[in-house]
């Protein structure tokens, strides 16, 4: 029985030039998962989330993410933990009681084990952007498994600011919309749910910030990218409440979304 989550993706050519704070992951352990296929290892999968961002979102504070395993009743859960001036910290665990299993990348700067990539776009109110960008899975162990690298760049997004406990979103996101102000895209009007989510209703499927279903990869998409440019960073802390990854009912969307497409 496929399962799926929520969670997100992006790639496109911009600039980390401007970046001056440093996002640094420790990995913190806790209790091994169930079930596991791929045999890569998850701190060079967390690393590679942490480069995909690091390369389109210009990031100012030192940001230090600790990451593991637990058992968070969803596929993966944020969490701010502290702030300074200058510096946050947040912790991001990893369900491993999930009854599928994690699809761990030994190559997770590649995407040899998923078919070719699906680029969806949506006008938002300032011209075509790309709204999803996923693959679906085509080597034996990503079939029916969640692949830990689309749902570490998920959270790493709500450790970047789409937080339901960053002031910040949550004002620009009141009315049920992130309204970008600047960049290619300003004046698009990107649809959010609880649990700063895209909404996965009014967008195409495939973009991180929206979810992630088993058997699939998602990469960063100019709505993922542009949202969390708009924010920056998270301004509160500690968070009150952690950013969940999955909403059973919205991943059951999904999946018929995707079902419909395939
Ligand atoms: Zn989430």
């Amino acid at each position: 029985m496929k399962q799926s989550f929520l969670a997100c993706v992006c790639a496109c050519a911009f600039s980390a030039a401007a970046m001056a704070g440093v996002i640094t992951v420790e990995y913190v352990g806790g209790p091994s998962p169930m079930n596991t296929t791929g045999g890569g290892n998850v701190s060079d999968i967390v690393n590679e989330a942490v480069y995909m961002w690091e390369q389109v979102v210009p990031n100012t504070e030192n940001i230090t993410l600790e990451f593991g395993w637990g058992n968070s009743g969803s596929a993966g859960e944020y969490t701010t933990l502290a702030r300074g001036d200058g510096w946050y910290s947040g912790r991001i665990i990893f369900d491993s009681t999930l009854n599928c299993p994690w699809f761990l990348d030994p190559t997770p700067f590649a995407n040899t084990e998923y078919g070719p990539a699906h680029v969806e776009m949506q006008n938002f109110g300032a011209g075509d952007m790309i709204a999803g960008r996923w693959m679906a899975a085509a080597a034996p162990e990503t079939v029916n498994a969640l692949d830990l690298l689309s749902v570490a760049e998920h959270e790493i997004g709500h450790a970047l600011g789409m937080s339901m406990s960053n002031p910040a979103y949550l004002q620009d996101a009141a009315d049920g919309f992130v309204e970008l102000s600047s960049g290619p895209f300003a004046g698009s009007s990107l649809p959010v749910v609880n649990g700063a989510h895209f909404n996965p209703l009014l967008t195409p499927y495939g973009s991180v910030m929206s979810g992630v279903n088993a058997g699939e990869r998602r990469l960063l998409s100019d709505i993922d990218i542009w949202a969390m440019r708009e924010f920056g960073s998270i301004t509160a802390s500690p968070e009150p409440a952690p950013s969940v990854l999955v909403l059973l009912s919205l991943a059951s969307i999904l999946l018929l979304r995707h079902a419909k497409k395939t």
